[in-house]
């Protein structure tokens, strides 16, 4: 083991699928202590590697496996594993952070990163044992669903696979791990171009600690956090993730009709009550989950995954689709192909005003679904009308025109949110480093509607928050554990009571907080030199690794992270222009006349890169960069 550190195992696995070239990856500690693991140890191998425009298909690009030092480590949320690439949607870096127990096993097999490179020529799978790594012929696995193939690679270890539609290449392809998807940016598309069907890891290999019973006593008290917040001990265990779906209706941030309205007279009916009380027939969770946020539903029979929040609004109130029925049905097809059912989603309510419109004559139209199952179908084997939906919007509107309905950022279709009620949110998803994604955004909608209640129809502080949120987010998922236990960041008694005096003041306190937060921003290392006691990964990070850890600490290396990939994306060719929003959200008002309910991108968008150390062409300065070590 090359490390001093507890948590890591200390190797990076680096194979050529070209050369059938197996060895270790150069990863110090010094570089631990600078990039954690995770989405921002990718980010660093990748800048290492990419040095200008990279075709994604291309034996240049790499698909980075990590790991954080939480992964497999006990803390809890913690079965997480990140891929990054250059992404087939955006031609920018993506990176997904994914449950399952592919990391896990990974981390079992000795190491904390997986670097592939090259092409195979024929279909092969890896494994990865903590005594070798064989290329397998995977003729018998090509053309299998991703549960079957799962099946086929047998009950032992850990496996990240692709479905038929990364196979063939689908830009939104993504890879899973059991039922969890890597879902955005088109991993499993590049995972086809590569040839790889699947990796399987397994091993023994122990987990070190650096003070192994205060890292127990932090991981108690962390997970009965988690258990007595409203969040994440209550509504996320009931409820999963389509909890929110309501509140996103009540803020008018519901994405409807291709993000042409915020809100929609049946929402109930594809709502996380009605999956509760008609769907549901248990919960489910990551491996050593407490949250236990997923859901499991019956589809034909069998008892499967159920739609997560983002794909009942995508494929619900999105296409004027009112029948939970369907979407199980539909997100159990898509996952079983091995799609991104959000770009699908998006992809598909953008065809159907293309339609309407009289853009594109493809015969898809709101409200419109019986045919749906067979699209998914055609799309992922890049059939008829399917083989131009696999293109994904972007492509589609550079085909057809329509670039102003066309939801997309940078090539990324966005989230389920509609951004003119949260236009923090709408922020986010403009500057985001893989597009139009929530989750890399900041999730200021968090704040505007769905956890607190601050106004999302100002700009005001937006930019401070967006950039705390985001530093916090990147910092989260690097360590190794699931963005969603950082919910327990905002007091209980604060949710528990939204029309509490508290509640309100709070949100008007924090409307004004920007200045504040700037500061913050600026100088989290030395401000912010404690850990945080609603966020508790930098106690059980310090006495896993040994590592000096604090709030601010992983405020900078959130920071550190997330330049970075700006960073990487400048190279790759990405211009300022391209931080905006389509121009639906920008200039049309979400209600006439009402000149607050659109997003004003521009302003914005200048306060962000100033607060952020970056010039007027969003290339970050070069004190910011020294600042971060990244000069
Ligand atoms: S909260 Fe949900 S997504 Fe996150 S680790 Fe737990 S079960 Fe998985």
């Amino acid at each position: 083991m090359s490390t001093h550190f507890g948590g890591y195992m200390g190797k990076v696995l680096r194979v050529d699928l070209t050369t059938r070239e197996v060895r270790d990856y150069p990863w110090t500690d010094s570089d631990r202590e600078l990039f954690l693991g995770g989405k921002i140890m990718a980010a660093r191998i990748l800048s290492d590697h990419i040095q200008g425009p990279t075709d994604p298909y291309s034996e240049q690009n790499l698909l980075v496996f990590t790991t954080g030092p939480l992964t497999g480590s006990g803390a809890p949320s913690s079965a997480r594993w990140n891929v990054s690439t250059v992404s087939p949607m955006t031609g920018y870096i993506a990176s997904s952070n994914c449950g399952g127990s592919f990391g896990f096993h990974l981390k079992r097999a000795g190491y904390d990163g997986l670097v592939v490179a090259g092409k195979a020529d024929q279909p092969v799978w890896l494994d990865i044992t903590d005594e070798k790594v064989e290329f397998r012929d995977a003729g018998f696995l090509w053309g299998k669903t991703t549960s079957e193939t799962q099946e086929l690679l047998g009950k032992q270890g850990g496996k990240a696979v692709i479905g038929p539609a990364g196979e063939n290449m689908v830009r939104y392809a993504s890879i899973f791990s059991q039922e969890r998807a890597a879902g955005r940016g088109g991993m499993g598309a590049v995972m086809g171009s590569k040839k790889l069907k699947a990796v399987g890891a397994s091993g023994k290999q122990p987990i070190h600690f650096a003070d192994r019973e205060k890292n127990a006593e932090a991981n108690k008290k962390w997970i009965a956090l988690l258990r007595n917040h409203p969040i994440t001990g209550k509504i996320l265990p009931e409820l999963g993730t389509a909890n929110l779906l309501r509140r996103m209706q009540r803020h008018n941030i519901l994405a409807t009709r291709n993000f042409g309205q915020g809100s929609w007279s049946d929402y109930d009916l594809v709502s996380g009550e009605r999956m509760a009380e008609y769907h549901l027939i248990k919960n489910t969770g990551c491996l050593g989950c407490p949250i236990r946020c997923g859901r499991v539903v019956e589809v034909g029979g069998k008892n499967v995954k159920g739609p997560e929040l983002e794909t009942l609004g995508l494929l619900g109130p999105n296409l004027l689709n009112n029948d939970l029925n369907k979407i199980c049905e539909w997100n159990y097809l898509l996952d079983e192909l091995g799609m991104d059912t959000m770009s699908f989603g998006g992809t598909l309510a953008f065809a159907m005003e293309l339609q309407e419109k009289g853009l594109w004559n493809c015969g898809l139209e709101f409200g419109k679904v019986d045919q749906i199952p067979q699209v998914i179908a055609d799309t992922a084997c890049r059939r008829g009308i399917g083989a131009l939906l696999a293109e994904g919007s972007k492509r589609l509107a550079e085909k057809f025109g329509g670039h102003a309905f066309a939801m997309h950022v940078k090539g990324l279709e966005l989230a389920a949110y509609e951004p003119r009620g949260a236009m923090g949110q709408g922020l986010g998803y403009a500057v985001a480093n893989r597009g139009g994604c929530h989750l890399n955004s900041g999730y200021m909608v968090f704040m505007e509607g769905l956890g607190l209640a601050m106004n999302g129809t100002t700009r005001r502080s937006k930019a401070a928050l967006a950039i705390m949120m985001q530093n916090l987010m990147e910092g989260v998922s690097a360590a190794g554990t699931c963005l969603f236990t950082a919910y327990a960041m905002i007091p209980g008694f604060l949710l528990d009571d939204r029309k509490s005096l508290l509640s309100h003041s709070t949100n008007v306190i924090l409307g004004l907080s920007g200045p504040a937060v700037q500061v913050l921003n600026v100088f989290q290392g030395w401000m912010a030199p404690f850990h945080n006691p609603l966020l508790p990964h930098t106690r059980a990070l310090e006495t896993l690794t040994g590592m000096k850890m604090s709030f601010g600490r992983l405020l900078s290396t959130g920071e550190r992270g997330f330049n970075l990939e700006r960073l990487l994306n400048i190279r790759l060719g990405l211009t300022g222009q391209e931080d905006t929003l389509p121009t639906r959200l920008t200039e049309e008002c979400q209600q006439p006349g009402k000149e607050y309910t659109r997003v004003p991108i521009r302003e914005l968008k200048k306060d962000f890169y100033q607060k952020r150390g970056w010039d007027m062409n969003g290339i970050p300065k070069k004190r910011t960069l020294k600042r971060l070590s990244l000069a």
